[in-house]
């Protein structure tokens, strides 16, 4: 479409095109009502069918049944990093947590100010967070195993969850869910801030297995405990009724324009593959994260010097390709190839790059 860009926003990122038009269609006259969905009451019938099919479409998504309960929470990602051992670290007992960079460290810092135990069981800081450890020796008591499946600053991804046997995963996924199929069934609680693979920002998606609400204290906030979200279907209070709105279409577009997760993760792979391989080929540019850790979402990679890649994300930006830069953190360079950027942004990407090189290399 004109005037749009390859948006490589790490988050707020892009959003599928038939979405955003579906949106601006709708946007004056939501569903007939004669009101948009900013205006709509979250009491309504139909923002009522709105919420139930975003629920009813992540459940087939992920394969998941009655024992799973899907919310739509405010406060992002972040404020689950303390929902978590709040309500599901019962007194008494710890949690494993996996360190695998600036995510899993403030989860991490949470558990911490509220006085639990945690064992850090794994990290990567060795190698500057470059790579997803291996062989970890979980602890069979732990009341859990904390677990960032893709860590968006340093661009790892986990290749394939760890067997904890019997101890639940909790997963923060807020930068690959729903990139790829995966067994959702056996994690006790899955989280991930909308706004990079599913939606725009304000609202966070929590999957929370039956089993763990059992464990939730009576003596915590209202507004902290799962239990209130579960037994309100996610309106207890007023809730983010145009974020879970485009959360309902993005879905919506996953099932039906691009056919499922199986289909997802076939494209996903084809972005990785090109990009990865044109990286390795090349003695200009350098990827970052170690093969065998390296996400499909977000692609980190350096070139010869920082001089370099000021120039470089300057002239992508100049030809249209945004988002480029790295997180500040870090600095060098990362592309955001999330679900709604499709493989023909990542070809221009790598033809601006050739091009680049010859210039500059
Ligand atoms: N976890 C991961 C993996 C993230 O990438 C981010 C945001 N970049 C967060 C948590 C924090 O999310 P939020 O801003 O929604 O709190």
């Amino acid at each position: 479409k004109e005037n749009r860009i390859y948006n490589f926003n790490p988050g707020p990122a892009a959003l599928p095109l038939p979405v955003l038009e579906e949106i601006q269609e709708s946007f004056l006259n939501f569903a007939g009502s004669g009101m948009s969905i900013t205006e709509v009451s979250h009491r309504s019938k139909g923002f009522d069918d709105v919420i139930n099919d975003a629920v009813a479409r992540t459940k087939r998504l992920l394969n998941l049944g009655d024992s799973h309960h899907v919310l739509f929470l405010q406060g992002g990602a972040s404020t689950q990093f303390c929902m978590i051992p709040m309500n599901l670290l019962p007194e008494g007992q710890s949690a494993d947590y996996v360190n695998t960079g600036t995510w899993s460290t403030k989860a991490i810092k949470e558990i911490q100010i509220q006085g639990k135990n945690v064992n850090v069981v794994a990290s990567s800081e060795d190698k500057n967070f470059s790579y997803i450890p291996e062989n970890i020796a979980f602890n069979s008591d732990a009341a859990y195993v904390h677990i960032t499946s893709n860590n968006t600053i340093k661009g790892t991804q986990w290749a394939e969850f760890p067997d904890t046997g019997d101890v639940p995963i909790m997963a923060d996924m807020s930068s690959d869910i729903m990139s790829r199929p995966f067994d959702a069934s056996r994690f006790g609680m899955i989280y991930a801030g909308a706004q990079k693979n599913i939606g725009p920002s304000g609202v966070c998606m929590v999957i929370i297995r039956d089993d763990m609400l059992a464990r939730v204290p009576e003596n915590i906030p209202t507004m902290l405990k799962y239990t209130t979200h579960v037994n309100k279907n996610s309106m207890f209070n007023t809730p983010p009724c145009f974020a879970i709105y485009t959360v309902q279409l993005v879905l919506k577009w996953l099932e039906e324009t691009v056919g499922g997760l199986d289909k997802m993760a076939e494209i996903n792979d084809k972005k990785a593959d090109l990009i990865y391989g044109f990286l390795d080929a090349s003695d200009f540019y350098r990827a970052t994260a170690a093969e065998g850790s390296r996400s499909k979402m977000n692609v980190t990679f350096r070139l010869p010097d920082e001089d370099l890649e000021k120039q470089f994300i300057q002239a992508a930006m100049e030809n249209g390709l945004g988002g480029l830069k790295g997180h500040r953190s870090v600095g060098g360079c990362r592309a955001s190839v999330y679900n709604a950027v499709g493989l023909d942004a990542v070809e221009a990407l790598v033809d601006f790059m050739k091009t680049f090189e010859k210039k500059n290399g």
